[in-house]
């Protein structure tokens, strides 16, 4: 291969291949610099939040789009880098409204294409895609409305820039931007390497004054430079947004009785999506049989089932038919579905890239999400053992420390989110996040030098030949024939744990193999001290320092999260609706509304198209096409509610609060025109703000007092008040510690600041 002399290897290079590719780079760099066909766009284009409102039926941007899209207007070459759900997608589509041109949308999974742009369409945008599914004829019919100008976005595969036929019918099209989904493809440094998306560096040279917006959302530095060289971006603007996923929640739990902790989880998720990762196709299969039996809605997705299946049950999952898919991590990349409630782990995942991505797919509609994992010494093991089997020495040591991370972040007290933040590089400067277990509720722990000892010395005594339950019945002295047998009664550790129940040792002993004190080895498995271990033992390690061990519970509280909102079941009347209509139209459901537009419609009960428009995600043609539909539920619903023939009840209770509130009233003229008690009207605000109302509550309370309720709760944990009153004592009312509790959770869930 011929190489540009002027250019280096690095960046696209300008051989002039079969009139495919142009000058060098180098040398138009001159040239480009002026692009006056696009700063003439350029400087008639104002962000306007009426085609924000009109086209996509929302009212602010999210952190940083609105930077992207003026810089992506005034013709800049931009990579922009975000989490899952971040919202990259309004970076190039808001754009395409505005540019006199055709956008031209490269994503590399042909089956996501067709629910983009449908999704656009249902939004009233001009979309088309053309890749491989498409008969002849169709794709003829939509060259021709490309020729008149009469699409707005258009979606291809990467290889299709490679076919002649195809660049030169673009050349005579007016292209007025390129916008690179899932940018990292382009990098063998990535974790999706893809060849075809090599062949973009065609893009510079054939179109070379048309700019380029690179979206991703994983990206390594290395990965970036790559992304920047390989398009040839020129002085390319990165916007790099947190990768904080506020909205998600992580739990980690002890692997023990993993079922029932799952079943006593999904209960609390009724009628909500969620996937489950297993390690192997085994067990797939035999969880997603135990929870239909159960009475679940569940179906596996493995690489050993046949494609037709797997497509199957994918589509089932996305069209809300049913709610739990049981997968191994095969499955997730090709799937876009929003309303994601929970990512569970039914196994260790192999490190936190893997964990990040996998939890990443929950909650991009910006709804609080729930991501649990199960962990136990077993699994750590059994990833030992398949790292152990790598051949090559570097990528073992590699594998290694990265499971050692992840063990890490399993077994940390501190707060889980800035450890994963902490992982990718990014500083999370919060002390405490209040959207993690360790933060939400802090594990009693206690102080266990001695009972650790004693365990060290049995296993000692007993030359580290035994497993754990001998281990425990020599703790609590036991009179099993076995240990008659072998003497094992006149041992010093024999009974030296009699004043604790057997349980209790049992998760001391866990604890131990998670933090490296111990571990278990052979066929029938027996304990070993490790050199933490033997330090202790002889006196050189940490014996002088006390020993914390998290108090063993032995199976803990199922993950309940309360749910914010108590609409008298109008949510669920509304999902019904959406899915009858969705299934009607064969669309996934959450195409016609996504779940935060139906939780805002719960509450604030629209009953004219007026107030339906105000209603997040519903622009001018979703009002036209599912206004009157939703309305009329909304008001059966609310004659339902109101039988005695009075007015029409249109609003909730709390949405009338809420409409007092915004007339600045404070709260004892709220209560005594409405006759309520001050705690009812408490109860309202607190439904507000947790079902996404941006209420401040710093009319109602005092900012001092504030702090103060904040800092109980994160002391103390939020789950419940009582413990959190008794702290503060007669000065702090329920009522306001329900309502910084609620401000805390409501922050958590929604997008962080721009500049974090
Ligand atoms: P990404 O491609 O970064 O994973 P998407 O573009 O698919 O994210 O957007 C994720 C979700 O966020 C979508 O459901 C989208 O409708 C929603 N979204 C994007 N921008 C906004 C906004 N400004 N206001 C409200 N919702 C938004
Ligand atoms: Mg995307
Ligand atoms: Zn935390």
């Amino acid at each position: 291969m011929q190489v540009c002399s002027t250019c280096e290897a690095s960046t696209r290079c300008g051989l002039k291949d079969e009139g495919l590719f142009d000058l060098c780079p180098k040398i138009k760099t001159v040239e480009k610099t002026v692009k006056p066909e696009v700063k003439k766009e350029a400087t008639a284009a104002v962000i306007d939040k009426e085609v924000l409102r009109r086209y996509f039926g929302y009212s602010e941007f999210r952190q940083l789009q609105q930077d992207i899209i003026l810089d992506v207007l005034n013709g800049n070459d931009v990579l922009v880098l975000m989490p899952t759900g971040g919202g990259k997608s309004l970076c190039y589509q808001y754009p395409s409204l505005l540019l006199k041109g055709l956008t031209i949308v490269v994503s590399p999974l042909i089956s996501l294409m067709k629910n983009q742009v449908d999704s656009l369409r249902s939004n009233g945008i001009a979309a088309e895609y053309i890749n491989s599914s498409l008969k002849y004829e169709e794709i003829v019919k939509i060259k021709s409305s490309l020729l008149q100008n009469k699409v707005r976005l258009l979606y291809i595969a990467p290889e299709r820039l490679t076919i002649p036929s195809f660049l030169s019918f673009l050349k005579g099209l007016k292209i007025s931007l390129f916008a690179i989904d899932e940018a990292h493809c382009i990098s063998e440094w990535g974790h999706d390497f893809r060849p075809e998306y090599r062949q973009l560096k065609i893009i510079g040279s054939s179109f070379p004054d048309v700019p380029i917006i690179a979206l991703t959302a994983t990206a390594t530095t290395k990965v970036r430079e790559d992304i920047i060289n390989q398009l040839a971006l020129k002085d390319c603007k990165k916007y790099v947004a947190s990768f904080n996923r506020g909205n998600l929640v992580y739990h980690v739990r002890p692997k023990q009785e993993a079922f029932r902790q799952i079943v006593e989880f999904l209960r609390t998720k009724p009628r909500e999506s969620g996937i489950i990762y297993c390690y192997s196709k085994k067990s797939v299969d035999s969880l997603a049989e135990n929870l239909k039996h159960a009475g679940f809605r569940a179906l596996p997705y493995h690489a050993g089932l046949s494609a037709s299946v797997r497509s199957t049950n994918q589509e089932k999952f996305i069209k809300d038919d049913v709610e739990i898919l049981v997968a191994t991590i095969a499955f997730g990349m090709g799937i876009d579905k929003p309303n994601i409630r929970f990512v569970i782990h039914h196994d260790l995942p192999k490190n936190l890239e893997a964990y990040y991505q996998e939890t990443g797919r929950a909650g991009r509609d910006g709804l609080r999400s729930d991501c649990v994992l199960f962990y136990s010494y077993g699994d750590r093991q059994k990833i030992e053992y398949f790292i152990n089997q790598m051949a090559n020495e570097k990528e073992r040591q590699i594998a290694h420390n990265k499971l050692m991370d992840i063990i890490n972040f399993c077994e940390t007290n501190v707060c889980r989110r800035k450890l994963l933040l902490g992982y990718f590089g990014e500083d999370y400067t919060e002390e405490k996040c209040s959207g993690c277990d360790n933060c939400l509720m802090p594990k009693d722990e206690m102080e266990a030098t001695g009972e650790i000892l004693a365990i060290l010395s049995c296993i000692e005594e007993l030359d580290e030949k035994f497993g754990i339950n001998y281990c425990i019945d020599v703790l609590t002295a036991s009179k099993s024939s076995r240990i008659l047998d072998n003497g094992h009664t006149s041992l010093r550790s024999y009974g030296a744990g009699k004043n604790l129940p057997k349980k209790i040792w049992h998760g001391f002993i866990r604890e131990l193999l998670r933090r490296s004190y111990l571990m278990l080895e052979g066929e029938y498995p027996v304990l070993k001290l490790c050199q933490k271990s033997r330090d202790m033992l002889s006196g050189s390690g940490e014996r002088v320092e006390k020993i914390f061990l998290v108090k063993p519970e032995v199976v803990e509280k199922p993950a309940i999260i309360e749910h914010a909102s108590d609409d008298e079941g109008l949510f669920e009347a509304l999902r019904t609706l959406r899915k009858t209509l969705a299934d009607a139209e064969n669309y996934p459901p959450y195409m016609v509304f996504n779940d935060a537009s139906l939780k805002q419609m719960a509450l604030r009960r629209p009953c004219t198209p007026e107030d339906f428009r105000k209603i997040t995600g519903v622009g001018d043609k979703k009002l036209e096409r599912y206004g009157a539909i939703f309305i009329s539920e909304i008001r059966r619903f609310c004659e339902r509610l109101n039988p005695t023939g009075q007015p029409l009840k249109k609003q909730s209770s709390e949405y009338v609060t809420l409409e007092m509130l915004n007339k600045d009233m404070d709260l004892d003229e709220i209560t005594l025109k409405r006759n309520l008690s001050l705690n009812t009207v408490y109860g309202h605000i607190e439904k507000l703000i947790l079902t996404g109302e941006n209420i401040n509550i710093e009319k109602f309370i005092k900012k001092e007092k504030i702090e103060v309720i904040s800092c109980a709760i994160l002391e103390i944990g939020g789950e419940t008040l009582k413990p959190i009153k008794e702290r503060l004592g007669d000065n702090f009312s329920y009522g306001e510690i329900r309502l910084v509790r609620a401000k805390m959770k409501a922050t958590l869930a929604q997008p962080p600041p721009p500049d974090a």
